[in-house]
């Protein structure tokens, strides 16, 4: 079977097929004007409409483009040459495009949207583009009706968008109606609520509390819009878990785990079994647990000075005490003595023999006088300096406060300075010719559950393997890549000094947030560190302040723990999956998960095989996690996490799927359960008690649970690696004669991308890719209104095309798909 670097293909080729656009010429413009002649150039007849893609080369052609009148919101993507998407146009209109610098890349001319034959958008006589469609049953779809049940109540997800979301006065408001059963009439209308981000609509969603499982729903909206859909189950009937097997053994880790009790174990792991499982070193130590010794002297405000050694506070920084000394005679200058480590600043005097050095002077002079030992010193905060300091009592010790443990601490002393990071890897044949999976835990340093969670999936891998069959599947068709803690100097902090720490323990902080006050509020947010869609490339969620809890550090993979995750992928070039654990907000993720502010411009989307692989994943794993005790992971938290939740830009899914090609999850373990006591969800926390209700929020029970996901994706990555079946695909109605325009769509066996070409070339990996009707809707449906003949392919997600077609050279065989619908002519 032939399998093909996919991906690769998604950064490299337009990106282009997408969502279906609304009819729209320019439109809105004064019609007396002088853009009026081509504000007016919509469309008369429909036969000379078509779909064109283009490219523009930024956000300013993109103003431009929408100034003049171009409709171009819906669909755009960002690539990187600059802005794709498309446009149905005249052919008056290609050719304006065309003037203002718009690079028209493919042209389908033979068939239209049905948004717009169905009816579409009215033109009144002035031209200008009529607010109504004039069929309202086109305005209304349903991405998503599921039902699932919890702690013995049913509850219903609905998801739907009108065309008209976006429209602001009024808002068009959307309401929900449910059967109580097959044949049983619609009834209970709810108001949905409308999901508004980044400015732009996205759609319509609620969670309903049902007692009674619908079987179909019915969406109006308040401009008479109307459809209805058929109700899906989200996690129910799932097949047994592993731990269903009565013999196998669970529930391995019996408490949270800081950074050297997981490093020692993964090593353990590895001594203990090393017919399957070594450790890996990674390449880059971390920055380290450690600080630099500081004091702040002087008095307050204009004058306050803060003191910073040049050694790490354990390597000598500790033993530095600073005296500002007073002296009895008048005229004095400032002067500095170093004896040892002990710096006595004596401070100048005025005429009348008091104190007259200000902070900066006293500043400049430790930094310049001190024989080495202060490096950093500076006036406090965005202050001058100008203010006269004050004498010290004595000698004050300067300390890198890593020694003040906080309340409730493990026992023990952290190893200070840079950390190495152990990589454990699971498998019996690691010669990289298994699928590779990483799972990467705590790159935020209070998230302990993601490290326990990975820990036991550990000790479930290495402890039924010789007992399990499933398990034993698991270890001999995989390559597994633990990394326990990816942010272990936070970690410790975490657990030793500030429990809420999240970043790393880099300090790129200028002086004005370098006093020990913000020592908290340091650190690079690794999760915001890496190159693919990032804060540095204009996306947004990661922050320039280096005290903000998502700064993305001074430029891309500053930091050592974001290089070694590059390394290790790069190294290992068989990782076609990786988890990227956090806690704790109950959410499975995966790409697009940044997008650019202005316009909600997202990374580009998976192609619909990626998302239709991601979504089946999910459902396996989510599946997995309910077996525990029913915690259900609701379908509103799956998905593109800049979809459904926000835009966290530079962070390392991204990077990994837009790169090489992994499918990158991002698991938020943790979050809401449902209390049937209180019929509430109620919310998890960033360390729960580790023996808490285990019916609610606990350490213990959501390691348990969230270990059963992440050994279901094992399961996951070993079918994926098995796959050598190639997908089939049918487009739907098929070959045949039509008396007049039909709806045609693509339908797959499995999760596949579809490449098609409608003007009789062969298709290729360039050619337009089928894709959604609209993110997290099923696939486009086609408006044929001329015979077209279809010539396509199929790529599944282990990358098997169909019917063994290479697309990537001319074959004689020609062995790809290909149907005609023939449209009879009047
Ligand atoms: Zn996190």
């Amino acid at each position: 079977m032939r399998h093909i670097q996919r991906r690769i293909a998604l950064l490299a080729l337009p990106a282009l097929v997408g969502s279906i656009l609304v009819a729209t010429g320019p439109a809105g413009a004064d019609p007396t004007g002088p853009s009026a002649a081509t504000s007016r150039s919509q469309p008369e007849d429909r036969e000379s409409v078509r779909l064109v893609q283009i490219r523009l080369t930024g956000a300013d052609m993109l103003d431009k483009v929408v100034a003049a009148g171009f409709d171009l919101e819906h669909g755009l993507r960002r690539v990187p040459t600059g802005i794709e998407g498309e446009a149905v146009v005249t052919a008056e209109q290609v050719t304006e495009l065309t003037a203002m610098g718009v690079e028209v890349l493919a042209d389908d001319a033979g068939f239209a949207w049905s948004d717009q034959a169905d009816g579409g958008i009215g033109v009144d006589a002035a031209g200008a583009r009529a607010v109504q469609p004039s069929n309202h049953q086109a305005t209304v779809r349903i991405a998503r009706a599921d039902w699932f049940t919890t702690k013995g109540q049913g509850f219903l997800y609905v998801e739907a968008r009108t065309t008209e979301g976006q429209q602001a006065d009024p808002i068009v408001g959307m309401q929900v109606e449910n059967d109580s059963g097959k044949g049983t009439p619609f009834g209970f209308a709810r108001t949905m609520s409308r999901f508004v981000d980044s400015g732009q609509y996205m759609f319509h969603r609620n969670l309903f509390k049902l007692d009674t499982r619908p079987t179909r729903i019915q969406v109006t909206s308040s401009t008479g819009g109307v459809t209805t859909g058929v109700v899906s189950n989200w996690l129910e009937n799932a097949p047994p878990p592993l731990t269903a097997n009565p013999s196998y053994k669970s529930d391995f880790v019996d408490g949270y785990k800081h950074p050297q009790q997981l490093y020692s174990r993964a090593k353990e792991i590895a001594r203990q079994y090393p017919d399957i499982a070594e450790i890996v070193y990674l390449p880059n130590q971390t920055n380290g647990y450690q600080r630099k010794a500081q004091a702040q002297l002087g008095g307050t405000g204009q004058a306050a000075v803060v003191v910073t050694s040049a050694a790490w506070g354990h390597e000598g920084g500790n033993d530095i005490t600073v005296e500002f000394v007073d002296r009895p005679d008048a005229n004095l200058p400032l002067a500095v003595e170093v004896t040892g480590k002990a710096v006595r600043v004596l401070l100048a005097t005025d005429a009348a023999g008091a104190p007259a050095s200000t902070a900066t002077q006293v500043a400049d002079a430790l930094r310049t006088r001190s024989a080495g030992l202060i490096d950093r010193a500076h006036p406090y905060r965005t202050n001058e300096g100008s203010g006269i300091v004050a004498p010290t009592a004595g000698p004050v010790a300067l300390t890198d406060f890593l020694d003040q443990k906080r309340v409730g601490a493990p026992e023990g002393e952290v190893p200070r300075g840079p950390a190495t990071i152990p990589v454990l890897r699971i498998g019996k044949h690691r010669d990289g010719k298994k699928p590779g999976v990483l799972i990467q835990a705590q790159d935020h340093a209070r998230e302990w559950v993601p490290a326990t969670t990975s820990l036991e999936s550990a000790e479930r891998l290495v402890h039924n393997y010789r007992s399990d069959r499933e398990t034993k599947k698991i270890v001999e068709n995989t390559d597994i890549f633990f990394i326990l803690s990816n942010n272990p100097d936070g970690a410790n902090y975490s657990f030793y000094n500030f429990a809420s720490q999240r970043k790393n323990m880099t300090n790129h902080c200028p002086d004005a947030s370098a006093d020990p006050g913000q020592r908290n509020s340091w650190g690079v947010d690794l999760n915001r560190n890496y190159r693919v869609g990032s804060g540095h490339d204009g996306y947004a969620g990661g922050s320039t302040n280096c005290v903000s809890g998502t700064y993305q550090g001074p430029e891309e993979l500053s930091e050592p723990e974001s290089k070694n995750i590059i390394w290790l992928v790069e190294k290992y070039s068989n990782i076609k999956f990786m988890m990227s654990v956090h806690s704790n907000g109950g959410q499975l993720f995966w790409q697009p998960g940044a997008y650019i502010a202005d316009g909600r411009i997202t990374t580009p989307r998976p192609p619909l095989g990626d998302e239709a692989f991601y979504w089946q994943s999910a459902a396996r794993i989510l599946s997995q996690v309910k077996a525990h005790r029913e915690t259900v992971v609701t379908p509103e938290n799956v998905g593109g996490s800049s979809d459904v939740l926000y835009s966290s830009a530079g962070n390392v899914r991204e990077d990994l799927y837009y790169t090489y090609g992994i499918y990158a999850f991002g698991w938020e373990v943790g979050g809401s359960v449902y209390n049937p006591a209180t019929g509430d969800w109620q919310g998890g926390s960033f360390q729960p008690e580790w023996t808490g209700n285990p019916e609610l929020v606990s350490g213990h029970a959501e390691t348990m649970e969230y270990a059963n996901g992440i050994m279901e994706m094992f399961r996951v990555a070993a079918d994926w690696g098995k796959d050598k079946k190639d997908p089939t695909s049918r487009l739907i109605p098929g070959d045949g004669k039509y008396r007049g325009p039909v709806d045609v769509r693509f339908e797959t066996s499995e999760p596949a991308t579809i490449y098609y070409t409608t003007d009789g070339s062969r298709p290729t990996l360039e050619s337009p890719r089928y894709a959604a009707t609209e993110f997290r809707e099923p696939g486009q449906v086609f408006h044929v209104t001329e015979t077209t003949t279809f010539r396509w392919f199929s790529v599944d997600s282990a990358g098997n095309i169909e019917k063994n077609y290479d697309p990537t050279k001319k074959d004689k065989r020609n062995n790809y798909r290909t149907a005609t619908i023939t449209i009879a002519k009047k």
